[in-house]
């Protein structure tokens, strides 16, 4: 059978592990806190003895996540790691320093098979689903190399997180547990491009994180060319799903709207979009896009970002315009991983 990473191990798992090897029982929750810490070298658990570092070295991966890279933004300290998984694939995860505290952007894919006609992953193809502890480790791995919590989380990485269901599901638990990471349901965010079936499965789980859905166009015309995903799921079947959400949780969702140069940025489009949401208990995020060499697409003008802006707040919307953070890094969702599969890198 084949290694499991250390962070895919529950706790209820860690007992089962220490009772079969015949370790006392309490050794299970001091394995699983080191490993929710970050620790990826058993030389680091300092209060288990070598007979259970070595069996645990024997039977587990216990490095799952190698930084490959760190770049840090000159403008806003942003930082981006690279991570080697331990198969050889890559993922991108995304640091940002706000007035609350760390907010982390992970992946849940190695690469994705969405195909937004606007997005660098699309481009650099599909490689595997990630585990749950993978996604965790980009959490844990992080906060280790900084010496700091992290305050919040945003899975909103290359990948399509409901894509890969069970496996984060798996991680929303793990990261919330009170034994483990305990971060709170309401400091994670999980971003969808709207795969309708999964965001239904999602709502009635009971998990009380946040919604994010990626629209981008008020029309489905329009969103069909830039996401494929809307040729199988029309807006409305989309919005409908959204009010169940809204419904069912009673919390507000989110929807992310990148705003593309001569694309869906006009004043009309804004109305539209203003009319579309009306009624749904929503914020908006209006986003500078995200360039990429090969684009199609391009960032809107300052001066049309603002009148989308105001056009949308008069028609009583909620709207934010999310700063851009580290573009001097191409903090951008998988920029960098396909920079390296350019120059020939898995
Ligand atoms: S925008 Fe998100 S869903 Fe679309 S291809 Fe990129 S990573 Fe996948």
């Amino acid at each position: 059978m084949s290694k499991r990473f250390v962070l895919d191990i529950t706790l209820p798992e860690w007992e089962i592990w220490v009772k079969e090897k015949g370790f006392p029982q309490y050794r299970a929750g001091q394995i699983y806190q080191w490993f929710v810490k970050g620790i990826q070298e058993t030389a680091r658990m300092v209060n288990i003895p070598e007979k259970i570092r070595s069996a645990l070295s024997d039977d587990f991966i216990i490095r799952g996540l190698t930084i490959e890279q760190e770049l840090t933004s000159a403008v806003d300290g942003t930082k981006k790691y690279i991570f080697l998984l331990h198969d050889g694939h890559r993922i991108e995860t995304v640091l940002m320093k706000y007035k609350l505290g760390y907010s982390i952007c992970i992946s849940s894919q190695s690469g994705c098979r969405m195909g937004c006609a606007f997005c660098a992953s699309a481009h650099a193809g599909f490689g595997r689903n990630l585990t749950s502890g993978e996604m965790l480790g980009q959490i844990t791995v992080v906060s280790d190399r900084i010496g700091e919590r992290i305050h919040s989380v945003v899975v909103m990485g290359i990948g399509e997180p409901l894509d890969n269901y069970d496996e984060l599901i798996a991680f929303l638990r793990a990261a919330n547990d009170e034994k483990g990471l305990h971060l709170g349901a309401r400091h994670i965010t999980v971003s969808t491009c709207g795969l309708v079936p999964q965001m239904l499965e999602f709502i009635y789980v009971n998990l009380q994180v946040n919604l994010s859905v990626s629209l981008h166009s008020p029309n489905d015309l329009l969103r069909q060319r830039m996401m494929p995903v809307a040729n199988v799921y029309d807006l409305n079947t989309l919005l409908d799903a959204c009010r169940k959400y809204v419904t069912h949780t009673g919390r507000r969702i989110t929807f992310e709207y990148s705003l593309f140069d001569g694309v869906n940025d006009s004043v009309q489009d804004a109305r539209d979009l203003a009319a579309r949401l009306r009624g749904i208990h929503c914020h908006i995020n209006l986003i500078a896009a995200n360039e990429f060499d090969g684009s199609p697409y391009h960032k809107s003008r300052s001066e049309q970002v603002r009148l989308f802006q105001n056009t949308l707040e008069q028609a009583g919307m909620t709207v934010t315009l999310r700063r851009e953070m580290g573009a001097d890094i191409m903090a951008a969702c998988g920029q960098l991983r396909r920079g390296l599969q350019e120059k020939g890198q898995p």
